[in-house]
């Protein structure tokens, strides 16, 4: 157990946790929403700090991360415990109820990484943000010995904590799981409006991608969808990497698995406003390929998650369009 960052202490020996929008005021004995944080005798702990639940090199595409260095394989760790409670959490078991951890410094997973020939750390399977004193310790150390740190997260955290983590963090994928207020607050328990401040801060300092899970009639209505890729260009830029990502039945939601027309279809109207749109969760190659948005040439093709061709620095290799990302 490690004393948490960013908390207040109240009367009564009541604490208020400051790392998400939820601001939990916790009770002596309690935890917060996330279950990971707990007020012991007035002070604010972390459960979770150094507790791996899921470990394993992937590749990056894995993340998704589709330009970022591909093709380069990233050692990813979790943990437990999550901010919201979507009840179709593709990782619930980590997520929700309590798995079984093993105990691993930031230097152990540190070392690790190295061992495996990584060329970063990310930090996925549950919810990173809330995990946060750990990420910070691993990340720091893992910049020194020139790793690169990547978080896989729902963006729920509050400004201030965001701010002081993101100058360790090179890259991120953000889940933007609808256009809709309504759909945070009746699905997630959260509210819509700091994940998209947390992405536009993001955005400024950090290499970003956003993944969107695709769900039938709950978020796959066009006009919502339309509203989200909107909102990408108008408040960041065409060139984010937008991944649609389908849906299937899992923990609490058993809807259809969302059909590969619908995708096609979201896919075909989010390339009308985004430069890089790709189909996750299809097995469909062709939604997988990156191509210039300037001369169309095929720059970065994929085969679900290996990387048949790339390119080395951030021109197409036909025409020296700029391409966004790193590489
Ligand atoms: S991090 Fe956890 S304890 Fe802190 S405010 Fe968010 S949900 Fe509550």
């Amino acid at each position: 157990m490690e004393k948490a960052m960013f908390y207040k202490k109240k009367n009564g020996q009541q604490v208020q946790c400051q790392l998400c929008p939820h601001n939990c005021v916790i009770k002596e004995g309690s935890v917060g929403i996330c279950r990971a944080r707990k007020n012991e005798q007035g002070d604010l702990y972390s459960l979770n700090y150094g507790e791996i639940s899921s470990s394993g090199v992937d590749p990056v595409e894995k993340k998704p991360l589709y330009h970022f260095y591909p093709g380069s394989s990233i050692m990813s760790v979790g943990t437990w415990g999550c901010n919201f409670a979507c009840p179709f959490c593709q990782n619930w078991r980590i997520s929700q109820e309590n798995p079984p951890v093993r105990e691993m410094s930031p230097s152990q997973v540190v070392d690790l990484a190295l061992k495996k020939n990584c060329r970063g750390i990310a930090y996925t399977y549950s919810e990173p943000l809330i995990w946060y004193e750990f990420v910070k310790d691993t990340a720091e150390l893992a910049g020194e010995q020139g790793l690169k740190n990547i978080l896989v997260t729902n963006g729920y955290i509050n400004l201030e904590p965001l701010k002081e983590l993101l100058p360790l963090i090179d890259a991120a994928n953000v889940d933007l799981k609808s256009a809709a207020d309504r759909f945070y607050l009746d699905y997630c328990q959260g509210q819509r409006k700091p994940v998209l401040e947390s992405i536009k801060l993001m955005y400024t300092r950090i290499h970003l991608e956003i993944t969107t899970l695709v769900i039938t009639d709950l978020n796959d209505n066009s006009r919502e969808m339309e509203e989200l890729f909107a909102w990408i260009v108008d408040e960041l830029g065409p060139e984010v990497p937008l991944h649609l990502s389908r849906y299937y039945p899992a923990y609490k939601l058993d809807k259809q698995q969302t059909s590969l027309s619908m995708m096609k279809y979201l896919y075909s109207r989010a390339a009308e406003y985004l430069q890089y749109v790709y189909l996750g969760n299809t097995g469909l190659r062709e939604f997988n390929v990156t191509s210039c948005p300037n001369c169309g040439a095929e720059i970065i093709d994929r085969s679900g998650y290996r990387v048949i061709k790339s390119i080395e620095k951030n021109s197409c290799t036909e025409c020296g369009q700029e391409i966004a990302g790193e590489f």
